[in-house]
């Protein structure tokens, strides 16, 4: 995509990669992309950008993009392509019969957090008012769900409390579960100037990433936790919060609801919470716990976490862990504090704000919120189901049991990045029509009945919103390849279900998602236009936004405690699966690859590999550059070895980048006890020589 020549006008967009949401000027000269620039007034990035952002274009004009829509009978038969009426009438029909056939609850679909706000907007309302159900779902009920859940039950919000901006004012940062610097690239450089101004540093990980030692960066505490003991030691720190008097009683006072601070700090303040009880189970070394709390209540402290913390059994229980801290010490409403999910994907927060949850309406209301209820109905003219629907987890079993037969899936390839891959594979051989609206013909369209092309971000107008809520326009760069925008596909088949839907432009649906959601009630294209951006919440309160939240008090009227006991995992190891595997990701990647894998980006990571400490491979016969055979009580896979102590002896740590590896045939399907994110961070696994006895 990107072409040597002068280029003859730029437009003004938003990285579809990671959730930081940088700002770009994409040179074009007539419909070619010459150059992505990063803009120097772009809020969340001030003219920064890593190597995804503003090389890996490459896969917008892949030869492997399809551009036609495809439909067979059968997963047996050959692709035939069609027009997009023929494409969009074979699916309502097949939708059709199935509603007719089993009911409204054998229909759902997926909204993804690659797409934008206006999209995702409506596919949930094509699932509620078309189909019917509360069947729908996001990707991020594998990464961030736990967020909304923890953070509603903690503040009243499913969202991050800062803006990037805050970090210039931390004294004292503790990272958890977050490796920025291969994750979040331009906000790890804001973190490492604020280090280097002489800021703290606390990394709770079990590997040593970047952030613990690099050049200029030495992380004062390093807590090198087992995997899948987040929870012992922030209720360990905890415990040192309150015994050793370092709460801001003031601020627990004024905030924050007594009742559930009184439950709580008589739970931490148990000797079995102590340090020096907790460090054999989680690995941590005792003094280190004491002296990580005593420095998180030192001056304007604030959490940065990522995946380590939801993708979890208690995904949940640890960020409200994590919540109890910042209220316990104050460190909320203010620049410089607070809790903030690093979110993967460009628009993970925009797709939960838009109701792709199954029992949540736009907004994050309950679908039993009754006014919420109305407000819908009055806007669509259906009347809408108060059941909450099924996650999907659920619609996969549902399937494997014959009861959930079709689903919409946009922008998201669950064969690869959800757990328990032959469970997902079984899943959707049972369902009569599986629709892939993608790029590409990803793994999941190997099940597929319809496909329907998708369009790249440079192809389509609308929003993301970033991991500081922040919204920030995309803008149509070029003619969509495929000839339908996404928003615009999912129009078309609303309307050969026969729905009338009648959108002219993604800003007409902004105009009705401000109309229904409070928190976005100012938000219009032409503010943004003005503004730049947007972070929500904005509305007569906030007319231009809002970047810390919870100033003056918590959206839900008091801080709420939880106590937060720490429960261990269902995997365990033993002799057959002694180590555990935990997962994560490189710079120069994106989740399963299928873009990044379509870029040079690739000549940098061509294969997914397994580090393992030099101790462990010995024990084994592994040696460097190896395959080796990885197993667990899923299934097993070959890959190559490297030999790090960048992680303890017991645990190995691989990504999930490339299909060859299918890195989640090994997972399990262990999910969160709140939010059925998966625990991928935790599988008992054993390693040996691929060729080994
Ligand atoms: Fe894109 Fe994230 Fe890189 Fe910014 S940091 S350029 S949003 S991938």
């Amino acid at each position: 995509v990107i072409e040597q020549g002068l280029p003859d006008h730029t437009v003004l967009t938003t990285c579809a990669y990671c959730g930081v949401g940088c700002s770009f000027r994409a040179e074009m000269k007539g419909d070619t992309l010459v150059r992505m620039v990063p803009a120097k007034d772009g809020k969340a990035n001030r003219g920064h950008s890593c190597v995804k952002g503003r090389f890996a274009l490459g896969y917008a004009t892949h030869p492997d993009r399809i551009l036609d829509p495809m439909i067979r009978e059968t997963v047996s038969d050959p692709w035939r392509k069609v027009g997009w009426d023929e494409a969009l009438s074979f699916a309502a029909a097949r939708l059709t019969r199935i509603r007719s056939a089993y009911g409204a609850q054998s229909l759902g679909g997926l909204t993804s957090s690659r797409c934008t706000n206006e999209e995702t907007y409506l596919v949930q309302k094509l699932v509620r008012a078309v189909f019917a159900t509360n069947n729908v779902d996001t990707c991020a009920r594998v990464c961030h769900a736990p967020t909304g859940y923890g953070l509603k039950t903690a503040f009243g919000t499913s969202a991050g409390t800062q803006d990037f901006d805050s970090i210039e004012h931390a004294d004292v940062v503790m990272l958890i579960g977050a490796n920025p610097t291969d994750g979040h690239p331009v906000f790890a450089s804001r973190l490492k100037r604020r280090l280097r101004q002489g800021a703290t540093l606390i990394v709770i990980d079990p590997r040593r990433i970047d952030m613990v030692r690099s050049p200029h960066i030495d992380a004062a505490y390093h807590l090198a936790l087992r995997p899948g003991t987040n929870v012992a030691v922030l209720t360990s720190l905890a415990h040192v919060l309150v015994t050793e008097d370092l709460t801001d009683e003031a601020f627990v006072r004024t905030r924050c609801d007594g009742e559930s601070y009184a439950d709580w700090a008589a739970f931490v303040r148990e000797p079995r919470h102590a340090p020096e009880a907790t460090a054999q189970l989680t690995g941590v070394p005792a003094a280190d716990l004491r002296a990580a709390a005593r420095a998180y209540a030192n001056g304007n402290a604030a959490i940065y976490y990522g995946l380590g913390v939801t993708e979890h059994a208690q995904g949940s229980t640890t960020v409200m862990a994590i919540a109890n801290l910042a209220m316990a010490t104050g460190n909320i409403g203010r620049p410089g504090v607070g809790v903030n999910p690093l979110r993967g994907q460009n628009n993970v927060q925009g797709s939960c704000d838009m109701g792709s949850f199954p029992h949540e309406l736009p907004g994050y209301r309950h679908v039993r919120d009754r006014t919420a209820r109305e407000t819908y109905e009055r806007l669509w003219q259906v009347s809408l189901s108060d059941e909450p629907g099924l996650r999907l987890p659920n619609m996969l079993d549902a399937a494997r049991a014959g009861e959930f037969k079709g689903i919409y899936i946009q922008g998201e390839d669950i064969l690869q990045s959800d757990p328990d891959t032959s469970h997902v594979a079984e899943a959707l051989a049972a369902m009569e029509c599986v629709i892939v609206h993608d790029l590409f013909l990803n793994e999941t369209a190997n099940y597929a009945h319809v496909f329907l092309p998708g369009a790249s971000f440079l192809e389509k107008d609308g929003t993301f919103t970033n991991a500081e809520r922040r919204i920030n326009r995309i803008r149509r760069a070029m003619a969509p390849k495929g000839g339908l925008a996404d928003w615009q596909a999912t129009q078309a088949l609303a309307n050969a279900m026969g729905a009338g839907w009648a959108y002219t432009h993604p800003s007409e649906i902004m105009d009705e998602i401000a109309a229904s959601v409070p928190a976005f009630a100012g938000v219009s294209y032409d503010l943004l236009e003005r503004e730049g951006s947007l972070q929500w919440p904005c509305n007569a309160d906030a007319p231009l936004g809002t970047p810390v939240m919870h100033e003056a008090g918590f959206a839900g009227g008091s801080g709420h405690f939880m106590v937060t006991e720490y429960i261990p995992t269902d995997e365990r190891t033993g002799p057959r699966f002694p180590l555990l595997l935990t997962t994560g990701r490189v710079l120069t990647q994106y989740n399963v690859g299928a873009q990044t894998r379509r870029t040079a980006n690739t000549a940098w990571h061509d294969e997914d590999v397994l580090e393992i400490h030099p101790h462990d491979a010995e024990q084994r016969g592994i040696s460097e550059g190896m395959l080796v055979n990885l197993a667990s009580r899923s299934g097993e896979t070959t890959l190559r070895a490297t030999l790090s102590d960048r992680i303890a002896p017991g645990v190995v740590y691989t990504t999930f980048h490339h299909p060859q590896t299918q890195t989640n045939v090994v997972t399990t399907d262990n999910s969160d006890w709140a939010t059925n994110c998966p625990e991928y961070k935790v599988t008992a696994v054993q390693v040996r020589p691929a060729n080994g006895p």
